[in-house]
């Protein structure tokens, strides 16, 4: 092979890769500066839930959170959170922060133009607003992908991108939740903000479990807000 088209392909595969890094992993900030975790030494974390709101699960892990006296985020699906806004009411009322996570999370949000991502989330925007009256800015990317057009969203809506630190991969269905809860243990770290799906089975009981391990350990679950100084609602 000529050495030229050996340093081509070699420059192609660095490329992709970039991009790949770029896209799919959020505290990459190369596209936007998301916050993924808290600055220091102290034993603080903040509990994140995507997804929701789900018709069976969230009051369940709203129980659980209420419980053990835990704040979280939940962000949420604009067009859920329009058939169940009861329970988008009861998280605001719970001290919960709510935000963004699209309006539709299907597939083919990543590849959608700015136009259109900008859209859904301005609509998710409107649905939370009518339903809590408050202006919410944050918003966490579906499957956690940033891109130029993304990029360009989040500018227009002057929106707060977050990410994460330690992911639960609770939506792996032959995971057990023991396994999840102990390499959540395994990971946990100052500042962490954790992402969990409230959508999934048993989130409850690995939430729960969770709390008190992480507790066990030392460690103080606060607002997301106490994280780090972000601005979570317009008004
Ligand atoms: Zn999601």
């Amino acid at each position: 092979m000529p050495v030229t088209v050996y340093i081509l392909l070699v420059f192609a595969v660095l490329l992709l890769s970039f991009g790949y890094y770029a896209s799919f992993f959020i505290d990459s900030k190369v596209y936007v500066k998301a916050f993924c975790r808290g600055q220091g030494m102290e034993r603080k974390i903040a509990l994140t839930f995507d997804d929701g709101p789900d018709e069976t699960m969230t009051a369940r892990v709203l129980d659980v959170l209420a419980r053990h006296h835990v704040k979280a985020a939940f962000f949420l699906i604009g067009e859920k959170a329009g058939r169940h806004p009861e329970l988008v009411r009861r998280m605001v009322r719970e001290g919960h922060i709510i935000g963004s996570h699209s309006l539709t999370h299907t597939g083919l949000f990543p590849f959608a133009n700015r136009v259109r991502i900008a859209a859904e989330l301005e609509k998710t925007r409107d649905i939370l607003k009518a339903i809590t009256g408050k202006t919410v800015c944050l918003f966490r990317p579906p499957f956690g992908v940033t891109n130029p057009a993304v990029a360009a969203a989040v500018r227009a809506g002057e929106y707060q991108t977050v990410g994460w630190s330690l992911r639960a991969f609770d939506t792996r269905r032959r995971v057990s939740r023991e396994r999840i809860r102990r390499r959540l243990l395994r990971g946990l770290h100052p500042g962490a903000v954790v992402l969990l799906h409230d959508r999934c089975d048993k989130a409850d009981s690995l939430v729960e479990g969770f709390i008190m391990t992480a507790r066990e350990k030392g460690y103080e679950i606060v607002g997301l807000d106490q994280l780090s100084n972000i601005k979570v609602y317009e008004n």
